[in-house]
């Protein structure tokens, strides 16, 4: 699983000591320019102007190939692109499919929270290996879509060790909210401009986003991102993550 190893590369660069600047990448120059759609102006929420990245977003690098991918015994090919914020402190990829010269509608996306322990090794204390997997096949069967990683977002953004210390604090009864705050982390650390930024380099505004988490559809339509559809990405609950799935229901409304 190459795309698996690459994609949780954590960030681990010190930001105090600077690359040889070259100066920031003024992006937009993408692989296939296929999915053209008209930028919002600046979004409203409840009446209130909120801050919105600028349309033509600004990373301090970027790259851009292809990736021949395994597939359910077959070889699929994907558009890999990745990302370095304009600050050099995180970086991202997204893995674009999509059918070159054919009109669709808004792809399907998901914004995927690094997990070295899910995703890497399966762990069976959360749903992230899953979660992965079928985003995948929902890309892959619609032939329309887009997967963002995020490795800095390990543990909803508190990074491995703290995640780490929660899972030993829910080993002593805490559920995942009160073990976070137990360990004096925040619930959820994550950040999504950088997700809306690479959508913006990607020429995609109107997404069907696949999540059951409000707060992250909330998130994207604050920074202009029309989110069209809320796509239901259920897992079904095992021993393990029972109750780590019950916590996202229970106290984070999360729709599962
Ligand atoms: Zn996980």
């Amino acid at each position: 699983m190459t795309n698996a190893t690459f994609s949780v590369q954590p960030v681990t660069r010190d930001v105090r000591v600077p690359l040889q600047d070259t100066g920031p990448v003024r992006s937009g120059s993408t692989l296939f320019q296929v999915i053209k759609s008209k930028l919002p102006g600046p979004a409203l929420l409840n009446g209130a102007a909120l801050k919105v990245p600028s349309e033509e977003p600004i990373f301090r690098d970027t790259a851009h190939t292809v990736l021949p991918m395994e597939y359910k015994g077959r070889d699929i090919m994907m558009e890999a692109h990745a990302y370095e914020d304009d600050s050099a402190s995180y970086q991202a990829m997204a893995l674009v499919y999509r059918k070159a010269g054919v009109k669709q509608g808004a792809p399907y996306v998901r914004v995927h929270s690094g997990c070295v322990t899910g995703d890497i090794f399966h762990s069976l204390r959360c749903d992230c290996y899953q979660q992965l997997q079928k985003a995948l096949d929902r890309v892959v069967e619609s032939e329309n879509g887009v997967i963002l990683y995020f490795p800095y977002h390990e543990g909803r953004g508190i990074g491995l060790v703290a995640k780490l210390k929660a899972y030993a604090e829910q080993d002593r009864g805490l559920d995942t909210v009160d073990a976070n705050l137990a360990i004096g982390a925040p619930v959820d650390a994550r950040d999504y401009e950088l997700a809306v930024k690479i959508l913006r380099d990607l020429d995609i505004t109107d997404i069907r986003l696949m999540t059951n988490n409000p707060l992250k559809v909330e998130a994207l339509r604050k920074y202009g991102i029309n989110v069209v559809e809320q796509v239901p990405h259920v897992i079904e609950a095992q021993e393990h993550n029972e109750r780590y799935l019950a916590t996202k229901r229970e106290r984070m409304d999360h729709k599962i």
